[in-house]
């Protein structure tokens, strides 16, 4: 590695945007107390590969606009890279390095054969049209296509992209190999062998988790007021299982908008008329309330579900939810997560709380793979043991451990894909 190269992944950098550092705080925090060898740390710590891709697109005016993509692949001791695809006027190197880090963490922690990867567009999906975006996705992967495949890195939905965007990456990806190659990405459409269940399967895992954690105290979710941040596929999702187990949804944001009612919000016409609007603002059922009103709500169960960063130190100290789920990747910055601690807090981290949609990916892999397909029973059977089996691993490991979730969860995947580094030892 070069001078510059080391440079440029340097954790602490001040070069590196905040959520790339705090993804390393949080690493070095578990990693400092594991008693492991510090040789692997650097290796741990940085992306394995990162590639950076300019694609030019003509836009429906006839212009040619170039957008930057990105993909990082972070680790693979345990298998091919997996991790989603972003298209996010926010998307940057640093945030899919620290993404494809997370996920990582995540594969190992829920034990599915990969490592992790994250990529992302610089676009707002919003203000494409249908043609612009699929031409823009089309040549996206044409770019990454040297290094994705059905045994080296298989990309899925993340934010601002969906089961349409993933068709046409396997529609691609499957020209350039001269034939149909299903294991190259998941989230596809079920009629083209997705798997059923993989749309609401990162809601259904947080349902999954959050059950589970409430089962300790000797509750149900009929005994919690839920608020939730983000009302896309994971919010959406959520606040829809969660509403027909009997939580009352008090709260739903989006990104110009959240509303509010005491009583409980009707899940399904907010969704209709977010699908209709592609926005909240104006719902005539309910109190309109800012962004951060929903995070200081009054509520039990505060699931953030939009995005990295939005629990930080200046919100924390007011936040009145006892339990914190992260739908989210990254959500919580470090310091939040110290203040929220100390006020008994508990956080059910991204790691272990959002790993449902990469779990019903490895089912469509696999099913993809063996050209033999589930039904729905099949797959939220199986995503339900190993939601419940990967929560009872971290709940055992914190009450040994004596720490808290977050903690528990990483010791547990860091220790696994250290082991798979110490097995397979350098090459050369
Ligand atoms: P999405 O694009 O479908 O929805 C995002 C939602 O968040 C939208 O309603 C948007 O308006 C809202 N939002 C964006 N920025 C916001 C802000 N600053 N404040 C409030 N609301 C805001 O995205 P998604 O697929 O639901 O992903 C949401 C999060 O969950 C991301 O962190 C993603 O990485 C993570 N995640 C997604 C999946 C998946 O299967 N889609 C799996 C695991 C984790």
């Amino acid at each position: 590695m070069t001078a510059a190269q080391t440079d440029r992944l340097a954790p602490t950098s001040e070069k590196h945007s905040k959520f790339w550092q705090n993804a390393h705080l949080y690493f070095d925090r578990v990693y400092q107390s594991m008693n492991l060898d510090p040789l692997w740390r650097q290796t741990l710590s940085s992306p394995k590969r990162v590639l950076t891709v300019s694609c030019p697109v003509k836009m429906d005016d006839g212009k040619i606009q170039v957008f930057t993509g990105y993909r990082a692949q972070h680790n693979n001791a345990r298998g091919p890279f997996k991790g989603g695809i972003r298209y996010d006027i926010g998307v940057s190197q640093d945030e899919v390095m620290a993404l494809a880090m997370l996920q990582t963490w995540k594969n190992a922690l829920v034990d599915l054969p990969y490592g992790g990867a994250k990529g992302g567009v610089v676009c707002d999906p919003k203000k494409l049209s249908m043609g612009e975006k699929e031409r823009l996705t089309r040549r996206y992967t044409a770019e990454i296509m040297p290094i994705i495949g059905p045994d080296q890195d298989i990309p899925a939905p993340d934010a601002g992209t969906d089961a349409q965007v993933m068709a046409w990456v396997l529609d691609t990806y499957s020209m350039m190999v001269g034939h149909q190659a299903l294991g190259v990405v998941t989230g596809k459409p079920v009629t083209l062998f997705g798997s059923v269940g993989r749309e609401e399967a990162t809601g259904r895992g947080v349902m999954n988790i959050l059950r589970k954690f409430l089962a300790t105290q000797h509750k149900t979710l009929t005994d919690v007021r839920v608020a939730i941040q983000g009302f896309g596929n994971v919010g959406y999702h959520t606040a829809r299982l969660m509403a027909e187990r009997g939580a009352i949804v008090v709260a739903i944001g989006e990104r110009s908008s959240a509303i509010y009612d005491d009583g409980g919000l009707d899940v399904e016409a907010a969704a209709r008329y977010y699908r209709e609007q592609g926005t909240l603002k104006g719902i005539p059922e309910a109190d309109q309330i800012t962004n951060s009103e929903l995070l200081t709500c009054q509520c039990d169960v505060l699931i953030p579900a939009a995005m990295e960063n939005t629990l930080t130190e200046e919100v924390a100290p007011h936040i009145q939810a006892r339990t914190i789920v992260e739908g989210a990747n990254g959500p919580t910055t470090p310091g939040a997560d110290e203040i929220l601690r100390e006020n008994g807090v508990t956080i059910l981290p991204d790691i272990l709380a959002n790993a449902g949609g990469v779990t019903v990916s490895y089912f469509e892999w696999v099913q993809g793979l063996d050209n033999y397909f589930w039904d729905m029973k099949r797959v939220q059977d199986e995503l339900q043991r190993i939601m419940e089996k990967a929560f009872d691993d971290v709940n055992a490991k914190a009450d040994e451990a004596d720490c808290d979730y977050r903690t528990a969860a990483y010791t547990i995947a860091i220790s696994r894909v250290a082991e798979a580094l110490r097995l397979k030892g350098l090459f050369p």
